[in-house]
């Protein structure tokens, strides 16, 4: 199955960059994919997923956390106030902490849940108004708010800009973490998981390579 050749990649791309495959982390995102690929990669052994909207994650694995109870799941797509505190709750990271509203919120709902997910703060590294993330210029006043909460930081997450080279990239994210010390990397996606581990990635996040094209819409 394309488990095993997404893996096949990742140990391959790790060898090259005298890397640890095991310092790796796959998140097989599991949006808009049939059930059955979903359950077929479960049964595989896979147990790191990632989601991109809160209600769309619950409504799917909440029965399949009955038959898979050690499943864990990352949020990776954008994170509205009034879904966070289901947030909270339901993953065990979210990837795209990008505003320091969002962050004192999410202290909140934490210290009343009594847990709190991994957080990784979403950079635009592409410095794309419109796009996702904080402004590399924003970032060190968003880390410093994060940290200043008392919220568990694991490190920085991106999405290169769709045209570009993704490396440059990568690069970037991996000099802001180092520059803060922050030790996660999340980057990489079906295509360019190999640019990623090479420069650093610890968390990827790939979707159509393991499980096939997605569902429209
Ligand atoms: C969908 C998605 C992915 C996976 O994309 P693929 O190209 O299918 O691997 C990764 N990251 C985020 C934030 C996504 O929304």
């Amino acid at each position: 199955m394309s488990l095993d050749e997404v893996e096949g990649r990742i140990a391959r791309a790790a060898a090259d960059a005298g890397r640890q495959a095991g310092d790796v982390t796959l998140l097989a995102v599991s949006k808009k994919q049939p059930e059955a690929r979903v359950r077929a990669v479960l049964e595989a052994g896979h147990r790191i997923f990632g989601e991109n909207r809160v209600q769309e994650a619950e409504a799917r694995w909440e029965p399949l956390m009955r038959d898979y109870p050690d499943a864990s799941l990352h949020l990776v797509g954008p994170l509205q106030s009034n879904k966070a505190r289901r947030a909270v709750t339901l993953f065990d990271a979210i990837h795209s902490v990008d505003r320091p509203a969002l962050a004192e919120r999410l202290a909140r709902l934490a210290d009343e849940a009594g847990r709190c997910p991994d957080l990784f703060i979403q950079v635009d590294t592409g410095d794309e108004a419109q796009k996702a993330g904080v402004t590399p210029a924003d970032a060190p006043a968003l880390i410093a708010r994060v940290r200043s909460l008392g919220l568990p930081l694991a490190g920085l997450m991106c999405i290169p800009p769709a045209e570009a080279p993704p490396a440059p990239h990568f690069a970037r994210l991996a000099a802001l973490a180092a520059d803060h010390g922050l030790a996660k990397l999340s980057m990489g996606m079906s295509g360019d998981l190999e640019a990623a581990i090479a420069a650093g990635a610890s968390h990827l996040r790939v979707g159509s390579a393991v499980f096939g094209p997605r569902d429209q819409g």
